[in-house]
């Protein structure tokens, strides 16, 4: 049984424990031995201090390796800012943006193999020999990609200037991809995507995370392009798909996701979300509290069969809620994939 995720960081890295833990606590020995992929954005990445970030990847390694700060959400836990202070003491920024100095450890390190030619593919496979995510964790790419944010008074930044410092409070207008044109999958991504006897996506930001890797539907202006191929992998191969929607009730849960739809104009509901997939899901996963009158619809834009709307509870309270929503997903799409019930989502 191969597993494929699609992830960001906080909500992807969620998710994906819960399906490690609701795999583990399977009584079925395929389930309880299926090889989980996450797929993670690299377009949040930044070089700082002369060091090489990938904040998503290091979300999903320290949660899935049981050392992230829990409450944050992000970093390591037991954590001190002694470099940082000198380095302010200095006068030499960017004092916004956090980094602990263990997580520096990570960074050091990673910035050493990539400057010996280590493809950034490698450098996660050695990171995670210490920390033991417990899955196969791919970047969607070797080559480098920065997503830098058009902003509405004119000023272009990078998403973590725009993310961290500004706290999305300026509006955008749009996001550009740096990179991401000419970048090419990561070995084993596109395989992944299209392979996989079930492909979920986590409840990640829906435009700078999964959008970075897979691209949008609908023609937003502004709206990121997609990792060359990883669209198609998924809607053409035989993989069925099925979202996890990041927004309950037309709020996002956590954080300032919405900031990101209003910069593409996509209004910040499940259904909302959902259609920005509508060509490549078998079903969308709305709250069953929040947006639960939408059970059974479909979503506008999917192929005939496809883009069924079920409702099921999406708020990752805890631990053992989200390893029940892990498993209402996966249980959604290997109902799907069973044979002879997958509809073409192809256009004829
Ligand atoms: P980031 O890279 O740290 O911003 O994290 P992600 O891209 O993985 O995900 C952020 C998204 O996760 C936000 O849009 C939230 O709406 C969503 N999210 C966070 N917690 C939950 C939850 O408990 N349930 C659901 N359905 N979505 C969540
Ligand atoms: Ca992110």
């Amino acid at each position: 049984m191969r597993i494929t995720a699609v992830a960001g960081g906080v909500g992807g890295a969620r998710f994906l424990r819960g399906l490690k833990e609701h795999l583990a606590a399977s009584p079925d020995p395929e389930l309880r031995g299926a090889q989980v992929t996450a797929v993670v954005n690299t377009g949040d990445d930044a070089t700082m201090h002369g060091l090489r970030i990938t904040p998503d990847l290091d979300t999903v390694m320290y949660t899935l390796g049981g050392a992230v700060h829990e409450e944050q959400g992000w970093g390591l836990r037991d954590e001190s800012r002694v470099v940082s202070s000198e380095l302010a003491a200095y006068g030499t920024g960017p004092g916004w943006f956090t980094l602990g100095d263990r997580d520096l450890g990570t960074h050091v390190f990673r910035t050493q193999m990539l400057r010996e030619g280590l493809p950034l593919s490698r450098v996660v496979e050695r990171l995670c020999e210490r920390w033991q995510p417990g899955l196969r964790l791919l970047p969607m790419s070797d080559q480098p990609v920065e997503t830098h944010v058009h902003l509405a008074d004119g000023r272009t930044v990078h998403f973590q200037e725009w993310w961290v410092r500004l706290r999305a409070s300026v509006p955008a207008t749009g996001f550009e991809q740096v990179g991401l044109e000419a970048a090419t999958p990561a070995p084993g991504v596109l395989e992944a995507l299209a392979d996989a006897d079930a492909v979920l996506l986590p409840p990640s930001n829906p435009v700078v995370s999964v959008g970075t890797v897979l691209g949008l539907a609908g023609g937003h202006p502004g709206a990121p392009l997609g990792l060359p191929g990883a669209r198609e992998a998924l809607r053409d191969g035989g993989a069925p798909v099925v979202g996890v929607s990041p927004v309950l009730g037309g709020r996002v849960v956590r954080g300032m996701a919405d900031a990101c739809l209003a910069a593409l104009g996509v209004p910040a509901t499940a259904l909302g979300v959902g259609e920005l997939h509508a060509d490549l899901l078998d079903a969308w996963l709305v709250d069953d509290a929040a947006d639960g009158d939408l059970d059974g619809t479909t979503l506008r834009g999917a192929a005939p069969g496809c883009g069924r709307v079920l409702a099921r509870p999406l708020l990752m309270s805890d631990r053992a809620a989200a390893a029940a929503l892990a498993g209402a997903a996966l249980e959604t799409a290997l109902a799907v994939g069973r044979p002879g019930s997958r509809p073409t989502r192809s256009p004829a």
